[in-house]
């Protein structure tokens, strides 16, 4: 059995490369492609995205190269971000549905907030404008930034917070998805965590407990959504053979 040797092969090609290094980067590629192909996706597919940027500041430049839960956590939020796969009131309904069935947003009250209400919320326009000019200011006064304004400024709808299926706007630039990154994206990033998702995630912790909502109620309607799930599941089956 010592003298036995494999070659690891893909699509009948020698992978010259060692199998664990081969398989992680097989694996990045056939996530990204996934995101890459996502429906929500079709007008970055056609602007002019630096992938390869995006996607160093989703690692979040840790140059220890060690991860950490802070780092790791960090991550993941900005997965969330690009993903738009923040809790929102719509989000957690897919699975709570019971609990959070006739939310609104827990800022206004007044609209469903999905992602995009997030930004286009009325509560949030001022937030979003101050975030802006401080944005602004972060670029000409900080030393770390090596973008000028007026290359930003010459990016139509740059710093306009709408959501727009053809052009890239400040919304994406939050997301990550942009070709102007680094120490302004991570300025940015802070400001829009801190002063409106962190805010509104403990708001939306006051608003649960005033209702009684605890971490219980909600992992027994995990349960029940999942058993109901599976329910279904089997009664929606046409089975071809039953003996
Ligand atoms: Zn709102």
């Amino acid at each position: 059995m010592k003298n036995i040797h494999y070659t690891l092969n893909w699509n009948n090609i020698e992978v010259e490369q060692s199998p664990r290094k081969f398989i992680s980067q097989a694996s990045k590629v056939k996530g990204f492609e996934e995101f890459f192909n996502l429906a929500r996706n079709v007008k970055y597919r056609r602007t002019n995205i630096d992938w390869k940027s995006t996607f160093e500041v989703l690692s979040d430049d840790d140059p220890s190269n060690i991860t950490t839960f802070k780092s790791s956590r960090r991550k993941a939020e900005k997965i969330k971000f690009l993903m738009e796969k923040l809790p929102t009131i719509e989000q957690i309904k897919k699975s709570l549905l019971d609990i959070y069935d006739n939310w609104l947003c827990p800022i206004c009250s007044d609209v469903i907030e999905d992602f995009n209400h997030i930004w286009l919320c009325v509560c949030h326009v001022n937030i979003l404008q101050k975030i802006v000019r401080d944005s602004q200011h972060f670029i000409l006064t900080s030393d770390f930034c090596h973008v000028s304004l007026t290359d930003i400024n010459s990016l139509d709808n740059f710093w306009n917070w709408s959501i727009d299926n053809n052009c890239l706007t400040f919304i994406d630039f939050i997301k990550v998805v942009c070709t102007i990154i680094g120490d302004l994206h991570e300025f940015t990033y802070n400001e829009v965590m801190n002063n409106i998702w962190k805010s509104r995630c403990e708001l939306q912790v006051v608003l649960e407990k005033n209702l009684s909502i605890t971490k219980k109620k909600k992992l027994d309607s995990r349960l029940n959504f999942s058993a109901n799930s599976s329910f279904n599941f089997i009664n929606n089956t046409n089975f071809s053979s039953v003996d």
